[in-house]
């Protein structure tokens, strides 16, 4: 197969003017590709894990998506004693909605209401509820939304077309290794006849991290 582009592990994309092969042919990997490799096949040999249990664990990852999260909000706005639950404690309520763990991370579900407005950041990386989210989008690691969401957090919810009035409270939570969170966005105004299923196509993945609301418009679907 041939191509005339591809995108990097790190995000970069490169237009190349020649056809080739394989990905990534002639290119020598950066240090922490070594370093992965080097690791892994140490592992491996002294049998610490097996080459199957990575393959295992990439497809348990990559089974993660937004959509998880979006079950998880619309139970919650359907089920009180489930959305009390999930307040109470966000791991064990996921794991009673057959969401396994598969890290150590805690998780902390934010109710947003008519007084609070939300946001997650991680400040150090990129710390983030994968279990039930999947994989970060790409401004979330990145240092201006990182420094940003600390320093001037209304401005960037403003850029992401999100206008808390004044006096709504917008509360930040720092992720780290061990604690991770996951908004609980409101449920919007003419959604009472709206099924489960129906109420979670409404939530996306941004409005689970905070920067912008659940609203009806909302694509059907993403
Ligand atoms: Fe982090």
């Amino acid at each position: 197969m041939t191509h005339t582009s591809h995108i990097h592990d790190d995000g970069s994309h490169h237009d190349h003017d020649h056809p080739h092969a394989e990905i990534s042919v002639g290119e020598k990997p950066g240090y922490y590709a070594v370093m992965e490799t080097a690791v892994r096949e140490l592992l491996i040999a002294k049998g610490l894990i097996t080459a199957n249990d990575i393959r295992h664990q990439l497809e348990v990852l990559d089974s993660r998506t937004p959509a998880l999260g979006a079950k998880v909000v619309a139970r919650a706005w359907v089920d009180p004693g489930f959305k009390a639950r999930l307040l109470a404690d966000g791991r064990a309520a996921c794991e009673e909605f057959g969401i396994s763990f598969y890290d150590d991370t805690q998780l902390i579900v934010l109710e947003n209401t008519p007084a609070v407005h939300n946001l997650i950041v991680c400040t150090l990386c990129s710390c983030y509820p994968r279990p039930v989210l999947g994989l970060p989008p790409d401004w979330y690691k990145l240092k201006p939304y990182r420094a940003r969401a600390v320093s001037e957090p209304r401005v960037v919810l403003r850029e992401f077309g999100t206008i808390i009035p004044d006096d709504v409270e917008v509360r930040v939570s720092d992720s780290t290794s061990a604690v991770r969170y996951l908004v609980l966005p409101m449920r919007p105004a003419g959604t009472e006849n709206l099924g489960e299923e129906q109420l979670a196509a409404l939530v996306t993945r941004d409005a689970m991290i905070g920067v912008i609301p659940v609203t009806l418009d909302q694509e059907v679907g993403q």
